[in-house]
């Protein structure tokens, strides 16, 4: 089966090869069609089933053929980036194709005033989470009445984060005659109940799960100095705008101290360790699964049984003792079938202890060095000759010369 037997556009079909989406995943083939109908949908889908571009794609097609506009409301802010980003990715491969496509992303957390800017002149496509939206709605930022698509994704999630007020007010808002999709990994009573007082006559799309055994992690590996590594963690945390990244370092006071750094540099970061009692380490957790709190700065008591849900971020600041820390950290992420990304911070004097869990655990990454942030020091200094005589130990000048001879290195 290939996308153009779905019935999508000519110039959303090339936006989608572009993309490189050639053939559409079971939940695509099912969702897609349907929407160009004008149905709603009831589709049971995780991420990594490809459900947004589900939805997306037939979406692009329908603001570009008519002049719909289109709701998605999602539980998190990382669900937020990720989603506009595919649209953002898809509206940039449509290029000039099609008339022009406004896409506005907004969450929680973050100055709402910048994005009240962002919606100046209104969006065809708005992806939010359900209270930044009511008060940017409240604000007059948004016309609810507009709307004449809404997207739930990871309904389940909505409801499991206590937005089901929010959502009920959303609702009230969005005109009576609409069409409705409806996207859920889990059908709980609550989700059961929501979408039928949501969709009419839906068309269900229930897919055997993608659930593997096997965690979806892709492992990276940046070469650094050892004193850069929180400006390059910085960069990454910007970079990812948005997502969450649970950070691991070696001590409580590594901890305190990087997270205070990160604080500075206007992170909204906070410490993990064993010194916090049980009602401050259950409100660290609290406010980074409801995603208030980006980062997290922790020691190994946060490697084991700790689940974060849809962590998409692991960073070893610091590297693990061993192997099998190392297997328990980056563990936190790609959870229950979704995909995460574990990135390890090596500089010259990690670098043989990094090498020795790689050969313990049977990998090898690449050593990827960041444009800005190249290391100086790319090995860590052969025993320099400092002119002691071999089985005597070093004098005191000699020690001295010796790390003088390191000092330049370092500096070259
Ligand atoms: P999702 O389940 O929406 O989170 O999508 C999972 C990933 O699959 C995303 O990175 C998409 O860009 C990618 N993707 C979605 N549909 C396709 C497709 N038909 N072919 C290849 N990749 C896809």
């Amino acid at each position: 089966m290939s996308f153009s037997a779905l019935g999508l556009s000519p110039a959303v079909l090339l936006a989608a090869s572009k993309k490189s989406y050639i053939t559409p995943t079971p939940v695509q083939a099912e969702v897609i069609p349907a929407v160009l109908w004008g149905e709603d949908i009831l589709a049971q889908a995780q991420t990594g089933s490809g459900k947004t571009a589900a939805y997306v794609l037939p979406l692009l097609h329908l603001m570009t053929t008519d002049s719909s506009k289109a709701l998605i409301l999602v539980p998190t802010r990382e669900l937020a980036v990720q989603v506009g980003n595919e649209i953002k990715g898809l509206l940039a491969a449509l290029g000039k194709m099609t008339r022009p496509i406004k896409l506005g992303t907004v969450f929680g957390g973050v100055a709402i005033n910048p994005q009240m800017m962002q919606l100046r002149g209104g969006a065809d496509v708005l992806v939010a989470t359900p209270g930044r939206l009511l008060d940017l709605i409240d604000k007059n930022a948004v016309r609810p009445e507009f709307f004449n698509t809404l997207v739930l994704d990871e309904a389940d999630r909505l409801l499991d984060m206590g937005f089901a007020a929010e959502i009920n007010r959303i609702l009230a808002l969005l005109p009576a005659k609409r069409q409705s999709l409806f996207f859920s990994a889990t059908f709980p009573d609550d989700v059961n109940a929501l979408a039928t007082g949501i969709l009419n006559n839906p068309t269900r799309v229930m897919i055997a799960s993608t659930e593997t055994t096997q965690p979806d992690i892709l492992q990276r590996a940046v070469f650094v100095d050892a004193g850069r590594r929180a400006d390059v963690l910085a960069h990454l945390i910007k970079e990812n705008a948005g997502q969450r990244m649970l950070v691991f370092v070696a001590s409580k006071h590594g901890s305190e101290q990087l997270a205070n750094t990160l604080y500075a540099k206007g992170i909204n970061a906070a410490p993990f360790h064993g010194e916090f009692s049980q009602g401050r380490r259950n409100q660290v957790l609290a406010e980074f699964k409801s995603g208030s709190l980006q980062v997290v700065v922790a020691t190994d008591l946060a490697g084991r049984g700790i689940d974060i849900d849809g962590l998409p971020f692991v960073v070893n600041y610091d590297l693990p003792r061993s192997p099998v820390d190392y297997t328990h950290r980056i563990g936190r992420t790609g959870r229950n079938g979704a995909s995460g990304t574990a990135i390890s911070l090596i500089s010259a004097a990690t670098e043989a202890h990094f090498r020795l869990i790689e050969n313990r655990l049977n990998i090898r990454l690449n050593r990827e060095v960041l444009a800005g942030f190249e290391a100086r020091l790319t090995s860590m200094p052969a025993v320099v000759n400092t002119g002691g005589v071999k089985g005597v130990r070093m004098s005191k000048k000699d020690k001295l010369r010796a790390a003088a001879a390191r000092a330049e290195q370092e500096n070259q």
